[in-house]
């Protein structure tokens, strides 16, 4: 039981970033995969953007390019 404590309580929570696209407003320019630095972002199909959470760094980058502005930067807590 003590075991168990220890190693939830070990586990850090830290803060990450990432972009989140409305693909229902995207219009899949493309703009995004451009300027991203981490070749996180595609055009799925020449639909729209999707983001590869694991690959963003949350730069923002994206956001601030996207002529259609549906890049929104979110925060979620993830384990460290
Ligand atoms: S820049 Fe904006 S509108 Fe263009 S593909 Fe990316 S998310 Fe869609
Ligand atoms: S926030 Fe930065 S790293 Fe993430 S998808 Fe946008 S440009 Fe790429």
């Amino acid at each position: 039981m003590s075991n168990i404590k220890k190693t939830i309580t070990d586990k850090k929570i830290k803060q990450k970033k990432y972009a989140e696209v409305d693909r229902s407003t995207c219009v899949a320019c493309g703009c995004c995969v451009k300027v991203c630095p981490k070749d996180a972002t595609s055009v799925y199909r020449g639909l729209y953007a999707s983001v590869d959470v694991d690959k963003c760094i949350g730069c923002g980058l994206c956001s601030r390019e996207c002529p259609a502005s549906v890049i929104e930067i979110l925060k979620a807590g993830v384990e460290a």
